[in-house]
């Protein structure tokens, strides 16, 4: 028989590979991860697309971005960056805006330039109809940050596509990231660090368990009886689940409700659909969200791809059905009070932890995914192998 391994980690993406690689390089653990899918990097996985080669993000686009000191250091061991910069552009009744809500989008969008100053009032007064502070739903919220005529344009349709839900209903918080910037500054994120890794995501996450300790088992999903997997391991050696929480427990409290994305991904017969990676449609009444064109993510790797052809993904979202990949956690209150319960479960379970975006339903981005696995490594696993303390479940944060 062979020798248990002295942690196994249960799903390949971003948050499971820097546990092992953690425990593997520093501590020199004998390291298992168990994946259901056919190949390793969780949602930031990617593919050269065989025909034009295009880099595709399989799961989404995804732009890395941070302001994590430490998380920027780590992920730069595995894979160097370039200098891409992401914008985002939105379609709204046939014109054309930069996004987000700046100074160049306000002058257009009200045919007449105006001054820092002069767009600061306009908003100001536009806003007045609601208080920020006792905003009660989302709607409200955003009329009271960015007033009503830009709410009906760029939020109001695109809001209610996203989350299939009238934006009176939705949460205020969803939207607590929605500045308006009275500058012709246009760069999506405003993190100190950002950038594509410069030979693809699915080489740095390879990277990431390419150690002699760690061994990844692609097709093998820990909960399927079959597999045979979790009698094997539970209860005896450490476990570090990053899977949906919910299935870990059987749906026992009932199912935790997310949204998903269709991703509908065509070869177009042109070099450039759309002048950029990332098209927003604004207007409530086109079925998807936006448009992704991929080759615009790397310019540096232009001769590369095949002349004459471009690789465009339509997205529309909707709820996540049973077997559908749960993209973004829905949280209502339903889903808040349900969590709680799990978060008993869990916190009970002897030697397993939860962690990652569907371990602790939770919207983490990459840098937030890599950087809670360092917190979990440090607090909980490092503890537990190098000083022999006892391994506590924290249970998941609610
Ligand atoms: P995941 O990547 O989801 O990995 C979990 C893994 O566990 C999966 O591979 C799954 O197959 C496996 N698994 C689940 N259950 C089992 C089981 N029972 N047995 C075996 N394996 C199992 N972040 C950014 O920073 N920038 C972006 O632009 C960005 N865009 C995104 C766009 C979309 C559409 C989505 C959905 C996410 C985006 N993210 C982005 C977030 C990013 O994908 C996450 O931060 C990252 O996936 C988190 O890693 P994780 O390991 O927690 O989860
Ligand atoms: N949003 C919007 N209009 C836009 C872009 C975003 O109304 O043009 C709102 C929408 O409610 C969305 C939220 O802002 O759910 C977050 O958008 P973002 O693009 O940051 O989310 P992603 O889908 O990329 O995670």
């Amino acid at each position: 028989t062979t020798p248990l391994p002295d942690l196994v980690i249960v799903g390949a993406g971003l948050f499971g590979l820097t546990i092992a690689e953690r425990c593997a390089e520093e501590l020199g653990l004998r390291v298992l991860i168990l994946e259901r899918r056919h190949h390793l990097g969780g949602n930031a996985y990617s593919e050269r697309d065989p025909e034009t080669n295009v880099e595709v993000h399989k799961y989404g686009a995804h732009l890395f971005h941070t302001s994590n000191e430490r998380v920027w250091e780590y992920a730069n061991r595995f894979t160097s960056f370039t200098d891409y910069r992401h914008k985002v552009f939105g379609k709204y009744q046939g014109q054309v805006y930069s996004l987000p809500l700046n100074l160049a989008l306000i002058n257009q969008f009200f045919g007449k330039s105006h001054t820092p100053d002069e767009a600061r009032a306009l908003i100001a007064e536009q806003a007045s109809e609601f208080d920020t502070a006792s905003a009660s739903n989302l709607e409200e919220k955003a009329i009271s940050l960015i007033g009503r005529p830009l709410y009906e344009a760029f939020i109001k349709g695109y809001t209610g596509k996203q989350w299939q839900t009238d934006p009176t209903e939705l949460s205020a918080d969803i939207i607590t990231r929605l500045p308006v910037r009275y500058t012709f500054q246009n760069g999506w994120f405003s993190d100190t660090y950002e950038g594509l890794p410069t030979e693809g995501y699915t080489a740095w996450l390879s990277k990431m368990a390419d150690h002699p300790n760690i061994e990844v088992r692609l097709e093998t999903d820990f909960l399927d009886p079959a597999t045979g997997v979790a009698d094997e391991f539970k209860g005896k050696v450490p476990i570090v689940y990053t899977g949906p929480v919910d299935e870990y427990f059987g749906n026992s409290e009932g199912r935790l409700s997310w949204r998903t994305v269709d991703l509908e991904e065509s070869v177009v017969d042109t070099d450039d659909f759309q002048g950029t990676g990332v098209v927003n449609y604004n207007d409530g009444d086109v079925p998807y969200t936006r448009i992704i064109e991929f080759k615009h993510f790397h310019p540096e790797r232009e001769k590369t791809h095949l002349p004459g052809k471009s690789v465009i993904v339509h997205e529309y979202s909707r709820f996540a059905e049973e077997g559908d990949e749960p993209y973004y956690p829905v949280n209502t209150a339903e889903d808040r009070a349900k969590l709680l319960k799990y978060r008993d479960l869990a916190a009970a379970e002897p030697m397993v932890l939860f962690g990652g975006r569907l371990g602790t339903y939770k919207y983490l981005d990459m840098h937030m995914a890599i950087g809670a696995a360092l917190s979990m490594y440090d607090n909980k696993l490092k503890p537990h192998f190098a000083e022999g303390a006892e391994l506590k479940s924290g249970g998941i944060d609610a």
